[in-house]
């Protein structure tokens, strides 16, 4: 979608290295995934740690999505942005007092528990300013997500959720809480997962412990089976929506539950990650000895997915391309002082010069929110695509 003169003509009014967001995208993006979980009665909370850019988590909310948070500043910003407190989850293996006590004021939908210290002082504070909290509690199901091991979250090794072997005193810690109400159960077992296998095997995992659970009188409500659904990195022109349809189908199928039931996903970087492209201006062309590099005013610090776990994203250079262009292999690199700061090794792009466009494709989900100023770097600039 970046070849052509007229969207060249656009971007290059604006001032780089800036993130561009496709709203028409992201809406066409959240309606099929809307779509496609109201069909089976499925309820979506977004991960507000993929995007929380204004904007983008004004339209979620617009489109009757939930929140789900990782830290007290979620919960704070789903608030401001109108997410109603009964669809606002807060999970995270290290909330403090603080922030539990601010959630419970607000009165949110529930805690997703990641141990049984955190049962034992939530009951405590719940009981200290007389609310009762709903909890769900996180279970690690040693699922292998086959993904990069940064992102895998689901294994025994991981420090997410309770252990298996905890399992049954956490059942009967939460009986002895009189400010905490189990309402659920809750999995998450990585990201950027695209073999459903993994969420079939998922689904084998969450049936074994909701029965574990029920058959010692402790009614599982919801079912919360996490996030994770992956994105095409390689093809984002040919694949801008994933397989919303497939992906619901497998819990559909394979996750037993009555009409009492209900099933609840926290997607993020599904939903996204395609809107989402950061353009960067070329400052300096470079031949080294063995290879050529293409200096960008973007690095790491706008988007830090490459040099924190070798991500992929797919690299282009903006407007026409000739029939006659001429290619070259570029080592594509950022300004920062760190030899981790390259966006992609040997990529074949057209002859590039100094002042050119480049596109960083798929940066929607992952990438503003984890922009930081190491260097002294300025924020990180965007700017919206309406129509
Ligand atoms: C990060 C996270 C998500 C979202 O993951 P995606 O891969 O972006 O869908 C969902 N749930 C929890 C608990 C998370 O930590």
């Amino acid at each position: 979608m970046f070849q052509n003169k007229e969207i060249k003509q656009s971007l290059t009014q604006q001032e780089t290295p800036f993130y561009f967001y496709d709203l028409e995208l992201l809406t066409r993006t959240l309606d099929a995934a809307k779509k496609a979980a109201d069909k089976r009665n499925f309820h979506i909370h977004y991960a507000l740690k993929a995007n929380f850019n204004d904007k983008i988590l004004s339209l979620i909310q617009s489109k009757g999505y939930g929140a789900d948070c990782v830290s007290g500043g979620e919960v704070e910003k789903s608030m401001e942005i109108g997410f109603p407190a009964e669809k606002i989850t807060f999970a995270g293996v290290g909330k403090s007092d603080k922030e539990i006590i601010a959630a419970l004021k607000h009165k949110i939908f529930a805690f997703n528990v990641e141990s049984i210290q955190e049962l034992e002082v939530i009951n405590e504070l719940a009981e200290q300013i007389g609310e009762k909290a709903n909890v769900s509690l996180r279970i690690n199901p040693n699922v292998d997500a086959h993904t990069h091991h940064y992102i895998t979250t689901g294994l025994d090794e991981n420090k997410f959720g309770v252990p298996n072997s905890e399992l049954e005193k956490a059942a009967s810690v939460i009986k002895s809480c009189a400010h905490i109400n189990l309402i659920g159960l809750h999995f998450h077992v990585g990201s950027q997962i695209t073999d459903m296998n993994v969420f079939k095997s998922l689904c084998v995992k969450v049936n074994e412990w909701k029965n574990f659970f029920e058959e010692r009188g402790t009614y599982i409500k919801v079912i919360n089976v996490g996030g994770g659904l992956g994105v095409d990195y390689k093809n984002p022109d040919a694949n801008p929506i994933p397989d919303f349809e497939a992906y619901f189908d497998v819990f559909d199928k394979f996750l037993e539950r009555t009409a009492q039931h209900e099933v609840h996903f926290e997607l993020g970087r599904a939903l996204v990650a395609q809107c989402g492209t950061l353009v960067s201006k070329v400052l300096y062309t470079k031949s080294g000895v063995k290879k050529n590099f293409l200096i960008l005013d973007a690095g790491m610090t706008e988007l830090m997915r490459p040099a924190l776990y070798q991500a992929y994203h797919k690299i282009e250079k903006i407007g026409e391309i000739e029939a006659d262009s001429k290619f070259m292999n570029y080592d594509v690199v950022g300004p920062i002082c760190e030899s981790s700061d390259c966006f992609g090794k040997e990529v074949e792009l057209p002859i590039c010069e100094r002042g050119d466009l480049i596109a960083i494709r798929t940066a929607g989900a992952y990438g503003e929110v984890m922009a930081s100023n190491y260097n002294l770097r300025n924020e990180i600039r965007h700017y919206f695509k309406e129509k």
